[in-house]
């Protein structure tokens, strides 16, 4: 018996580089992409685990780094909470940028009112501990 072929096309949405997966189970592919992103792969999915079917944006390794690259470069908090480049656990590059971005770099409170505002955004995400932090900053002289 000739076990069925899962034949899909993984293809970055910048350069177009592609690999092929060539799996016999359903199952098999979610670990093919695993293995993918362990090489560098980016894959931003609607919702987990990351199957072919939810995959609405992918990025090889080295349009990663390009991308990663040019948010390095822009500074822009906003720019960066958008691009994921707070993702791989960048707390204290995200908490010194927020700083920057209300203007609390050095301030004697600012360790203390970031924390306030990570306690109650950060489950929600790094827009959220940016909107508490905006909060509190409007009160810090
Ligand atoms: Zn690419």
């Amino acid at each position: 018996m000739v076990k069925k072929q899962i034949q899909s096309t993984i293809q970055c949405d910048t350069c177009k580089r592609s690999v092929e997966t060539a799996v016999t189970r359903p199952g098999e592919v979610e670990n093919f992409l695993k293995d993918l992103e362990n090489e560098g792969w980016v894959f931003k999915a609607t919702s987990y685990p990351i199957l072919l079917d939810n995959i609405k944006e992918i990025l090889c390794p080295a349009c990663k780094a390009i991308h990663k690259a040019k948010l390095r470069e822009s500074e822009d908090i906003y720019d960066r909470i958008t691009g994921g480049y707070y993702a791989d656990n960048k707390y204290d590059e995200f908490k010194r940028d927020a700083l920057k971005h209300f203007g609390l770099s050095g301030h004697p409170k600012a360790d203390k009112a970031f924390s306030f505002a990570w306690e109650h955004g950060h489950a929600s995400g790094w827009n959220d501990v940016l909107y508490w932090f905006g909060e509190i900053a409007e009160f810090m002289e």
